[in-house]
């Protein structure tokens, strides 16, 4: 006897899971007045202040929180850094392991 056809299903998954998944930039504290520091910062210090301290020179193109928001981090400028992509993405990296084994 023909089985029953699947229910149907919803949209095929994405390629990625979503376990990474970031909430909107919006959401984040993210928005005009972030890009207008961003932009500032950038002027101001155009190079990747982590590769400063070890004698490189790296263009920055990340306007990185010092201490991120969702960690109390203000959206002040002092607050504000410079990072490469590469020195970006490894902090955040960092930040989501230390969130994942918060207590
Ligand atoms: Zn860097």
């Amino acid at each position: 006897m023909p089985t029953k056809p699947p229910p149907l299903r919803p949209k095929p998954a994405r390629k990625q899971s979503n376990w990474n998944r970031r909430a909107s930039r919006q959401s984040r504290g993210y928005g005009r007045e972030h890009e207008r520091i961003r932009a500032e910062l950038l002027q101001d210090e155009p190079l990747c202040r982590e590769c400063a301290k070890v004698g490189r020179v790296t263009a920055a193109v990340i306007a990185d929180h010092i201490v991120p928001l969702s960690q109390g981090g203000s959206g002040e400028r002092s607050n504000y850094q410079p990072l490469c992509r590469p020195h970006s993405d490894a902090k955040t990296a960092r930040e989501a392991a230390a969130g994942r084994t918060k207590p």
